[in-house]
Parts: structure tokens; C-alpha cells; sequence
């Protein structure tokens, strides 16, 4: 049943806006700026996680910004507002052999740095939730595996983890920790300096850079390898969104975290809420494209609206 309250546009707040304080000196920051979150919000948001039972959460780049990965869309501070490179496409991954070294010499030099981020206080609110027996399911469309490193158990990944590695001919998984080693030993005269880490784990290289830099195939049947990750211009699993529909039928309340919901393979989740009357909210900088659905929608950074947010449940011992 969709709760009576519906609450969009934030009360005005008479805080100065904030900057991205909370990054640590000398680190790039990916957090778009944003106002105060106002108290109003807040408190209709501990309203609403207070009467969900069985909590499905969506979650997106919005999320990472606040561990140090950057996001595609964000104004100003995104991957798309900063530079002029666009994520792999599918289909010239597929196709290209040069395609694929760009990729995975610029990948093995990012992933050091990529690998290592760890999760902020926003992933470790939704695992407190997990264990308090609240939250159902969690659906994240990031790849960069932090769900999993706050330990994180009732989770999909739409779109894959870029810690995986799959392989194209014989579809075994293997770790992509294990892959970093094989790339040592393949190019051991071969070095770059990473430069911006994309949310992929992409870095910048010129292509002179990696004409020499060679890419392993499949140790067990010579396949192409990929990052177990779906790729712009591919599609996600239809067995996976079958289950993740059930999961979500079986929830009563939706919370969309740092995501805007551009990309269907979201969006879908919120139009089947929707068509459920399930009560949705939404706590994101800046507009996301399921804003008109939404009961309650919270402006303000992950870690620090999941943090302030105590609902009943949260406290009981
Ligand atoms: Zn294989």
C-alpha cells in the first residue's frame, strides 16, 4: 500500500552549501557539491525505513563517490564533465583484439589503486541493516565490489564485479587478483603511471604506450577474457533480473541510494515498484529519472544521510 505522505522538493535550508569536506586532503574528490540535507527530509525518510519490514534497497555510483571512485554523470566531478572518454563499448570489446589490450593495459595499470578502495559509512549502514533482519535484498549497479568488502550477503550484482574475470570461450570465473599476477609476468619490462581511475578501473594511456603490452587468454581452453562486468551496449542477465524481480516481490518498501537511475537495467526495478504501489524513496545529489515516483526523496551524500538515519528498528537491542 503506498504511504499517504509524499514529500519531493526539499524544504530551503539556511546552510551554506557544502564542499566535499569529508575527502581526505590530497585525494581527488568525485562528490559532486551539495547542499545541506534539510532536517524535514530526514526525518520523513526514518519515517519510512521505520514502517519497512523487508527493505529493498537499489544502489549506484552515488554510493562510491564517497570511497573515492569516480561516477560517468555527475556535474562537474563526473567521468563524462572531466574528460572526453567514454566507457567500453560491448560490442568493440567483442570485436577488437587492439580494443581489448587498450582496455586491459589500461586496466592492470589502474587496478592496484582501483582494487583498494574500501567501503564508506554508507555501505556499512546497509550491512547494519542487513543483520538487524531488515533489509531483504540489496541490488547494486556498481561493480567495484565494496558491498561485498563491508560483507554484505543479501546482494546482486546487476552488472557484475570487476574482481571477477570471465572467460568468452569456456565461461569459467576466475579472480582478477589472479590475472594482475599473469600480467606481471607476460610484460615485465612494461610499467605505466596510472593516472584517473575510472569507475571500471579504467586508466588514461597513450595508444604508443601499449602496442608492446601483452593479454593472457584462458588457461584452460585459450578463451578471450573479460571482466565478469556487463559492459555499455550489453545486456544484463535475464536470469538474474528474473530473480531480482522475485526479490523485490517479496519486499514491501523500495530505497534507491547515489544512483539516477539513467540506465533501464535500474529504472525497470522502479517501474515494477511503482506498478506494485510500493512506497519508494530516494536519496541522490541532484534530480534521478524515477523522481516522480518517489514518497519521500532525500538530497544530501550517501554516507552521511545513511549514518544520521536511525529508524526505530535500527536501535532496539
Ligand atoms: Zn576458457
Amino acid at each position: 500500500m503506498r504511504l499517504l505522505w509524499r514529500v519531493v522538493a526539499p524544504h530551503p535550508s539556511p546552510s551554506p552549501v557544502r564542499t566535499a569536506s569529508s575527502v581526505p586532503a590530497g585525494k581527488p574528490n568525485f562528490v559532486p557539491a551539495c547542499s545541506t540535507t534539510d532536517a524535514h527530509s530526514l526525518e520523513l525518510l526514518r519515517d519510512f525505513l521505520t514502517r519497512a519490514r523487508r527493505l529493498f534497497v537499489i544502489t549506484g555510483a552515488g554510493l562510491s563517490t564517497e570511497s573515492g571512485i569516480p561516477d560517468y554523470r555527475s556535474q562537474g566531478v563526473g567521468l563524462y564533465a572531466r574528460t572526453d572518454r567514454r566507457p567500453m563499448q560491448h560490442a568493440e570489446f567483442i570485436r577488437s583484439a587492439k580494443s581489448r589490450q587498450r582496455y586491459w593495459a589500461r586496466n592492470f595499470v589502474g587496478w592496484p589503486q582501483f582494487s583498494s578502495h574500501q567501503p564508506n559509512s554508507a555501505h556499512w549502514a546497509l550491512r547494519r541493516w542487513e543483520q538487524r533482519g531488515v533489509l531483504h535484498w540489496l541490488v547494486t549497479q556498481n561493480v567495484d565490489a565494496l558491498h561485498s568488502k563491508a560483507g554484505q550477503k543479501r546482494l546482486t550484482e546487476l552488472h557484475g564485479c570487476s574482481h571477477r574475470v570471465v572467460c568468452l570461450g569456456c565461461g569459467a570465473i576466475t579472480a582478477r587478483e589472479d590475472l594482475q599476477k599473469r600480467f606481471v609476468l607476460l610484460n615485465p619490462e612494461w610499467s605505466a603511471q596510472a593516472g584517473v581511475v575510472a569507475p571500471d578501473g579504467d586508466v588514461f594511456l597513450e595508444d604508443e604506450q601499449v602496442l608492446n603490452f601483452r593479454v593472457p587468454s584462458c588457461e584452460q581452453c585459450g578463451g578471450i577474457l573479460k571482466p565478469e562486468v556487463t559492459f555499455f551496449g550489453d545486456t544484463v542477465n535475464r536470469e538474474t533480473v528474473l530473480f531480482v524481480h522475485d526479490r523485490l516481490a517479496e519486499s514491501d518498501a523500495l530505497l534507491v541510494v547515489g544512483s539516477s537511475l539513467q540506465v533501464y537495467s535500474g529504472y525497470r526495478f522502479l517501474l515494477a515498484t511503482s506498478d506494485r504501489k510500493m512506497p519508494i524513496a530516494i536519496v541522490n545529489i541532484g534530480p534521478t529519472r524515477a523522481d516522480h515516483l518517489a514518497d519521500v526523496k532525500v538530497s544530501g551524500r550517501c554516507g552521511e544521510v545513511l549514518s544520521a538515519i536511525h529508524p526505530s528498528w535500527c536501535c532496539e537491542q
